[in-house]
């Protein structure tokens, strides 16, 4: 079912414009992938907190299916903003 943002009208799912207002229909109304935007940034940062930057970079690659130098330099980037909202929050009492 898809439903036109612009009048409400319901069409048929096979539609690609909007019988009601002609409102063409962008992709995304058809299926979403399902992604993960923040849950892998919060492993990753997890693992590099307890020091296991090389498992954070796999575990990168596994979920980017990028080349190593690209998982590494994405990995060492939240490494960075780690430190630095550390050294933020003015250290650990
Ligand atoms: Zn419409």
């Amino acid at each position: 079912m898809s439903k036109c943002q612009f009048c409400g009208k319901k069409n048929p799912p096979a539609a690609e414009t909007c019988v009601e207002c002609g409102t063409k229909f962008l992709d995304r109304d058809r299926e979403e992938p399902p992604e993960r935007p923040d849950s892998l940034e919060e492993e990753l940062l997890e693992l590099l907190r307890s020091g296991q930057k090389i498992t954070a970079i796999k575990r990168y690659r596994e979920e980017n299916d990028v080349g190593l130098k690209e998982a590494k330099d994405a990995v060492e980037q939240l490494a960075v903003e780690l430190t630095e909202q550390q050294s933020l929050s003015g250290g650990e009492v």
